[in-house]
C-alpha cells in the first residue's frame, strides 16, 4: 500500500470531509490489515448467508487455503475461488473493494482519486470500483417510489459521458434522452416502471424558503461574506448552511463567488418569497444537489441514477451498514465491464427517502 496522508490532502487542507476518511481510514486499517484480513471477512459472510456451495456436491464445508482465495471442498476436493460467483469476481485484490464499502458504510463520500490515494490501486479501478458498488445500491431503490425529471438536476450535469452529443454540454444528454426515448418508447435498464412521475423543475422547488434558508437570506448583502462568517453570523451548522446556500443560489437569491464567499443577488425586498416547509422528497434533492456540488462538483447525466443511490447510501446509515453493503454486492453477483459502459440512467429518476430525511 502506497497510502500516505499528504497525497491524500492535498495541500494539507482541512476539509472535513476528508478529515473524517483518514479518521475512518486508520479505523479500516487497524480491522482490516491485510488482503488475508478482508479475504477472512469475506468468507465468514459468505458462509453465515450460506453462499458458499460446492459447485460439484453442493456441500459447504470447506478448507480454505493459505493463498487466500482458494478452498477445497471437504467432501468431494473440488476446488474453487472465494470470489467465484461474487461481483469481486476478477479482481486482483479484494482489500480495495472493501475499503471502499467501509468508507461508505460509515456515510463519506468517497471519490475515485479518493480511494486511489488510499489503496494505491489506479484510478481507473478505482473508478470501476465505485460504479460496479454504486450500481448494486442503485438496483435496490425502491422502483416503485418518487421518481423526478432529469432537468431537476441540470444544474449539476456538468460531466461529460459517451452519451454526451459532440460540442455540446453534458446538459444537453438531457434533450438528447428525452427525445430518444419518445422515439423508442421502451424502457431503458435503469427505467422503473409503474412510479409516478414528477415534472417540477429546480426553480418550482425553491419557490418558497425554509425558515432558516430565508434567515440566511436576510444575512446576505453586497458585501461578500465568507462561509465561516455566515456560520457565525446564523448559527446553522456547515451542512445546513450548505444545504441553504445552495437553494440560494438555485433561487437566484444569492451568487458564490471565488473563495468561498457570498454576495446576495437580488432585492429581498421586491423578490421575497413566501416562508414555507418544504416536502421532505424536495429536501431530499435539495440536499443532494448540495452532497453532489460538494463532494463531486458535478456528475454526468449518464451516471446520475448512480450518485442518487451513493447518496442514499451515504444519509441511510441504518439501511447501508458494512456487512448489508457486502451482503449485496456479492448476491448481485459479478457485473462486467460492458454493463458498466452501457450503463444510462433513466430519463426519470428514483428516489428512495432515507430515514436521514424520513426523521
Ligand atoms: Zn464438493
Amino acid at each position: 500500500m502506497t497510502f500516505t496522508y499528504d497525497s491524500f490532502l492535498d495541500n494539507r487542507d482541512s476539509n472535513p470531509e476528508k478529515q473524517a476518511i483518514i479518521k475512518s481510514w486508520i479505523k479500516f486499517e487497524a480491522e482490516y490489515p491485510s488482503e488475508f484480513a478482508c479475504c477472512s471477512y469475506l468468507h465468514e459472510v459468505l458462509l453465515r448467508e450460506g453462499l458458499l456451495k460446492c459447485d460439484s456436491c453442493f456441500k459447504s464445508d470447506f478448507n480454505r487455503q493459505r493463498a487466500l482465495r482458494t478452498l477445497s471442498c471437504k467432501n468431494c476436493g473440488k476446488k474453487q475461488w472465494l470470489t467465484a460467483k461474487t461481483i469481486f469476481r476478477g479482481a486482483k485484490t479484494v482489500r480495495p473493494w472493501l475499503a471502499a464499502l467501509w468508507l461508505m458504510s460509515e456515510g463519506l463520500a468517497l471519490s475515485s482519486t479518493g480511494l486511489e490515494r488510499l489503496t494505491g490501486i489506479k484510478q481507473s479501478s478505482a473508478l470501476n470500483i465505485l460504479r460496479k458498488i454504486r450500481l448494486v445500491i442503485s438496483e435496490s431503490m425502491n422502483t416503485q417510489g418518487e421518481r423526478r425529471s432529469s432537468e431537476m438536476f441540470s444544474s449539476i450535469i456538468i460531466k461529460r459521458s459517451r452519451e454526451t452529443p459532440q460540442r455540446e454540454h453534458p446538459r444537453m444528454e438531457i434533450t438528447n434522452t428525452q427525445k430518444k426515448m419518445e422515439e423508442e418508447q421502451s424502457p431503458t435498464r435503469a427505467e422503473p416502471l409503474g412510479a409516478e412521475i414528477i415534472t417540477s423543475t429546480p426553480s418550482e422547488l425553491t419557490n418558497f424558503l425554509t425558515e432558516k434558508e430565508y434567515l440566511l437570506q436576510k444575512k446576505l448583502g453586497d458585501e461578500p461574506l465568507s462561509f465561516d462568517t455566515l456560520l457565525e453570523r446564523t448559527g446553522l451548522s456547515p451542512s445546513q448552511l450548505s444545504a441553504s446556500l445552495t437553494i440560494l443560489e438555485l433561487s437566484s437569491l444569492a451568487v458564490r463567488l471565488s473563495g468561498d464567499r457570498y454576495i446576495r443577488k437580488v432585492d429581498h425586498e421586491k423578490h421575497s418569497k413566501r416562508l414555507c416547509s418544504r416536502n421532505k422528497i424536495d429536501q431530499c434533492i435539495l440536499d443532494f444537489i448540495d452532497f453532489v456540488r460538494q463532494s463531486f462538483h458535478g456528475v454526468s447525466r449518464k451516471y446520475l441514477q448512480h450518485y442518487i443511490a451513493a447518496y442514499w447510501c451515504k444519509t441511510d446509515r441504518l439501511r447501508w451498514s458494512l456487512d448489508k453493503l457486502l451482503i449485496s454486492c456479492i448476491r448481485s453477483g459479478p457485473v462486467s465491464y460492458k454493463e458498466l459502459l452501457n450503463y444510462v440512467s433513466a430519463q426519470d429518476l428514483c428516489f428512495s427517502l432515507s430515514e436521514y430525511h424520513e426523521n
